[in-house]
């Protein structure tokens, strides 16, 4: 007895080789009907023995293709038809059009091995892809996604590729980059003026590296700037030209064995690095290592991945590397270069040489950086190989365009359930990363077919971002609350609705009343919000500088609890002069804005645990006091400074006075540096724990939301998050977008859909 079933198919199932690969399934299981692409998704009419369906079903859902990802599947039985075959119709055009794109991947295996096949036709082809492997997301100027719409267009295909993209049956059928050396774009070695260089241009690229030289080298989403990492002297003049003294620099291997001899590789973090998104993941150095010391100077990890294109492994393999340097092509806080004419210009003074291609970049992308985390990846950027996938939240919503925030800016869009989340585009500080911005978001409206009924930007009217905004005419702008847009975002990707206990910890956020926030406890949902508790404040002694100079807020926690400080006598290179200076602001209440920050109390304990008193980017103390303090198994084994909650109302105090006071007890004691920073994490994580069941036992509230740039701090999130779970708090954190401010816009666009529905805002 035969049957026929119509399938409903949604999610990234377009340019993934969906349809061959049902066609090849359908084959398999002696099933006749036809498979169609349309704007919505796929759609399959299948007909033929019940149990042959099953089958069919089972793989469909268990082993879709590679890069396929299925977000919902509706099966209904239709009358049967007389019917001989199964065939891929044609696709049809609906107003509505709707389909995913996806992301970049690297290299599949199977390609892999063509490229290294003497005897293959691609044989050292760097631009060799199929449908389950290539560039997507960079490539796509406009949907549906057909070769003419992406920067493969002036390239013909031969008749070999076209023979290969019109079967069914052949792994490129449809693979919109299909290219060969016959056909396809091809790769050029150029010196600092430009002027092509003969030679094999990989060859001769790995030669150069070995020697020291700095190649720009053209990739996926970017230019990357490659310099042999076992190399000092090469490493410091990169680090010199580019103006990038501290931060540390990217590494690229071949394979885990290579990464083992330098860094430690768990189990989840090798899935991690293997995988098609190909991450930066930040792996715990091994001492000593034959790394080059100023790749990750004063920091105990390395951040490292595995080739992702074609030519990465041309040059790894070929050129038998530990490790390269790959970092980001552009000028300090400027985006990464993604032009050939650009990168001749803009880089300069950086590379001594250039490794070129002619396929264009449309979209830039940079490479996504990634850390473990409760045993999850916790991302650090989201960007190459993950945008633009979506996040799926509770329910339908109406379309917003969220702006995101200053610092690792993201912009975020939404088509009913589906919320995108843009790139990550830097610090929105220059007219650059503006342009760029501005960039992405227009590309997303267009692929994505979105047409926003409102903007939402952050509340601080300094922020570019938010000027943007109140400059656009046509929508409706709304403000979202800083902390508030933290909270909202796991909210988003976690499927939440209704209240939850938000902690939102960071270095700084606009507050609707006048000081800085940044160590905050809200009662939250996805419209509004109210402030449970927050850290006592604090004066910051020259506002952003205070940021920069942690030992400016030293001074200030231990003025606030009158302890007089002589930051002269103890940070060597700190001036009576400046001190004074420091402590005359603070008398005087002159540009020192009050914080309630948590960031901020992290880097004043790690400067006075003699770590780091000035800092080259944000985070850098914290994290080093982070990295002292070892692991923490179980927190009953600890002891932990005291942080006191104060008041009997909203919003509570974090009082920090007596954690600083035992600091300080402990430094004149001449306590280790790591003992001080374990019971200074205890007793953060105490504090928010107790203020946490405080809160629940006034609201009752179970939910515990985690978010903000201190969880990425890996002892604070993970020892928080086992001891709210041993007290049957249910405890929600960050997977899918970062905790720091590139997961803001997701948060903002989250409330702003929600508002909007509830007709909280007219548009
Ligand atoms: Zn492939
Ligand atoms: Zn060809
Ligand atoms: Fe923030």
């Amino acid at each position: 007895m035969k049957e026929r079933r119509k399938i409903f198919i949604r999610g990234i199932v377009q340019g993934v080789g969906f349809r061959p690969f049902v066609f090849n399934l359908a084959r398999r299981f002696a099933l006749t009907g036809w498979v169609l692409n349309d704007s919505l998704g796929v759609t399959i009419e299948v007909q033929g023995e019940r149990h042959q369906l099953e089958a069919f079903l089972n793989q469909l859902r268990s082993s879709p293709p590679p890069l396929a990802q299925i977000t919902r599947i509706q099966v209904d039985t239709i009358p049967f038809q007389p019917e001989e075959s199964f065939r891929i119709r044609q696709s049809e055009h609906r107003e509505d059009k709707f389909a995913f794109i996806s992301p970049d991947m690297s290299i599949c295996s199977d390609c892999l091995r063509e490229l290294f096949d003497p005897h293959d036709r691609r044989y050292r082809y760097p631009f060799i892809n199929c449908t389950n492997c290539g560039p997507r997301f960079t490539i796509i100027k406009d949907v549906p996604y057909d070769r003419p719409n992406t920067t493969m267009a002036p390239f013909t295909m031969c008749p070999e590729c076209s023979r290969e993209y019109h079967d069914p049956t052949n792994r490129r059928f449809h693979a919109q980059p299909n290219a060969c050396p016959v056909c396809g774009p091809t790769i050029w070695l150029a010196d600092g003026k430009g002027n092509r260089l003969p030679g094999d241009a990989i060859t001769e690229t790995i030669r150069l590296l070995r020697e020291g030289n700095i190649v720009a080298i053209k990739g996926l989403g970017g230019f990357h700037l490659a310099v042999d990492a076992t190399n000092e002297a090469a490493v410091q003049r990169l680090r010199r030209r580019k103006h990038r003294y501290e931060k540390p620099l990217a590494l690229m291997s071949e394979d885990i064995p290579q990464i083992r001899q330098f860094a430690r590789v768990g189990e989840l973090e090798e899935d991690i690095l293997r995988s098609q998104q190909r991450p930066i993941c930040l792996l715990r150095k091994k001492h000593p290592n034959p790394i080059a010391p100023s790749v990750s100077p004063d920091n105990d990890y390395l951040g490292v991945m595995l080739p992702y294109t074609p030519l990465h492994y041309l040059i790894m393999r070929e050129g038998a590397f530990l490790a390269l340097v790959m970092t980001s092509g552009n000028l300090s806080e400027e985006p990464i270069v993604y032009q050939n004419q650009q990168a001749l210009e803009e880089l300069q003074e950086i590379a001594d040489f250039f490794l070129m291609n002619n396929r264009d970049i449309y979209q830039r992308a940079d490479d996504s950086v990634v850390r473990v985390m409760l045993g999850k990846t916790s991302f650090i950027r989201r960007s190459r190989g993950f945008v633009p996938r979506p996040v799926l939240v509770a329910e339908k919503l109406p379309s917003v365009l969220a702006v995101g925030g200053e610092l690792k800016n993201t912009i975020c869009m939404n088509k009913q359930e589906f919320f995108f989340p843009g790139q990550h585009i830097g610090d929105l500080e220059n007219a650059e990363t503006l342009a760029f911005f501005e960039q992405s978001m227009n590309h997303f409206a267009k692929i994505l077919q979105i047409e926003p009924e409102l903007v939402v930007c952050d509340l601080h009217p300094g922020y570019l971002s938010t000027r943007w905004a109140q400059e656009q005419t046509h929508w409706p702008v709304l403000s979202v609350q800083h902390h508030h847009a933290h909270i909202a975002a796991a909210m988003a990707e976690n499927q939440l609705t209704g209240q939850v206990i938000g902690l939102a910890l960071d270095g700084t956020g606009y507050g609707p009343d006048q000081t800085v926030w940044g160590g905050e406890i809200l009662i939250a949902d996805e419209l509004a919000f109210q402030r449970a508790a927050h850290f006592r404040t604090v004066p910051m002694p020259g506002g952003e500088k205070a940021i920069r100079e942690p030992w400016r807020m030293v001074v200030a926690y231990l003025q606030q609890i009158g302890a007089p400080f002589r930051a002269e006598n103890f940070f060597p290179d700190v001036s009576a002069q400046e001190a004074d200076l420091v402590r005359q602001m603070l008398k005087r209440q002159l540009n020192s804005p009050l914080t309630s920050s948590c960031g901020r109390l992290f880097d004043a304990v790690a400067a006075l645990a003699g770590l780091r008193y000035r800092v080259g980017y944000e985070g850098q103390a914290a994290m080093q006091l982070e990295a002292r303090a070892g692991e923490i198994n179980r927190l009953s084994d600890h002891s932990g400074y005291q942080l006191d909650i104060r008041g009997d109302e909203f919003p509570l105090v974090l009082d920090w006075q007596p954690l600083l006071e035992q600091v300080m007890a402990d430094l004149a004691n001449h306590v280790s540096v790591s003992e001080i920073s374990k019971k200074f994490h205890v007793g953060i994580i105490d504090g928010l724990y107790r203020a946490v069941r405080r809160i629940y036992h006034i609201t009752g509230i179970r939910r515990v939301v985690l978010s903000g740039g201190c969880f990425q701090n890996r002892l604070l999130s993970e020892a928080l998050v086992q001891k709210l779970k041993q007290e049957t708090f249910q405890v929600f954190y960050h997977t899918i977008v970062p905790p720091n401010d590139g997961g803001l816009s997701l948060g903002q666009a989250y409330i702003a859909a929600n508002q909007l529905k509830q007709g909280m805002m007219t548009p």
